[in-house]
């Protein structure tokens, strides 16, 4: 049985609705339609029951960044019929287990990923929506310590063109996390760019999964259409350790 505490509910609530708030902000900023942007509340390292939270105050889309934490969660939750968002570094070994409960993969970043995953999701017989990750810090591309993960920005068609070979994945847009000391504004638009000529090739790939606590205004005013929110909605993470 699971069981919530009333104060942090009480505490996720005040979270959630101050986030909303910031996001409804951004979006008169920048004349947007808030109902353009969706939250996608990023639980790691938060337990089950934190998502039955979220769950009970509206929220519909989670995100995982750990494939080890994020398949028990998304099972101990089967029953709340949530979308799970895969957010993190995906290796090759975890490709099975993440197509069992992913609905999105916001991580794909070399074809060798987006062949394993497709094999693995025709066998699960689930459909994945996939993102391109892309990296925007020019200094740290090409697997330098200190990268933050993805593609080039010039092989991001490449790439929506493997995930496509599979039958049981389809390209959903691009995703980006900007760089660390950097401006995230600048990165976020060099991000829209490429979402632009992704969505010339794919009408249908219109996801730009952009934005954390930090940043989402900076995300907002740049076109993102799916923030990944972890502390601002759970508070600060413990720091993993191993
Ligand atoms: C943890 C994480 C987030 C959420 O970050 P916060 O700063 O806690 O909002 C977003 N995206 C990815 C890829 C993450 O790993």
């Amino acid at each position: 049985m699971s069981h919530t505490d009333p104060e942090r509910v009480e505490q996720v609530r005040a979270n959630l609705r101050a986030a909303r708030s910031r996001i409804e902000a951004a979006c008169t900023d920048s004349g947007r339609d808030p109902e353009e942007v969706s939250l996608i509340a990023v639980t790691k390292t938060c337990p089950a029951d934190d998502v039955r939270i979220l769950a009970s105050l509206g929220v519909t889309d989670v995100g995982e960044n750990r494939d080890q934490e994020a398949a028990p969660k998304a099972e101990q939750t089967a029953d709340l019929d949530l979308n799970w968002h895969f957010v993190g570094q995906l290796q090759s070994n975890k490709a099975r287990s993440v197509a069992r409960y992913a609905d999105y993969v916001h991580s794909v970043d070399r074809a060798k990923i987006a062949r394993t995953l497709g094999e693995r999701a025709a066998a699960a017989e689930r459909d994945i929506t996939c993102l391109v990750q892309v990296n925007l810090d020019e200094d740290s591309r090409a697997g330098v310590i200190g990268s933050r993960g993805g593609v080039d920005p010039s092989d991001t068609l490449e790439l929506a063109d493997r995930v496509e070979e599979q039958e049981r994945l389809s390209i959903g847009g691009v995703m980006a996390v900007a760089p660390i000391g950097g401006d995230p504004s600048q990165a976020f638009a060099r991000l829209y760019e490429v979402a632009c000529r992704l969505r010339d090739r794919y009408p249908r790939a219109t996801v730009i999964s952009a934005g954390m606590s930090g940043d989402l205004e900076a995300a907002i005013e740049r076109g993102a259409t799916h923030l990944r929110i972890g502390t601002a909605l759970l508070g600060e993470r413990e720091p993993i350790v191993g």
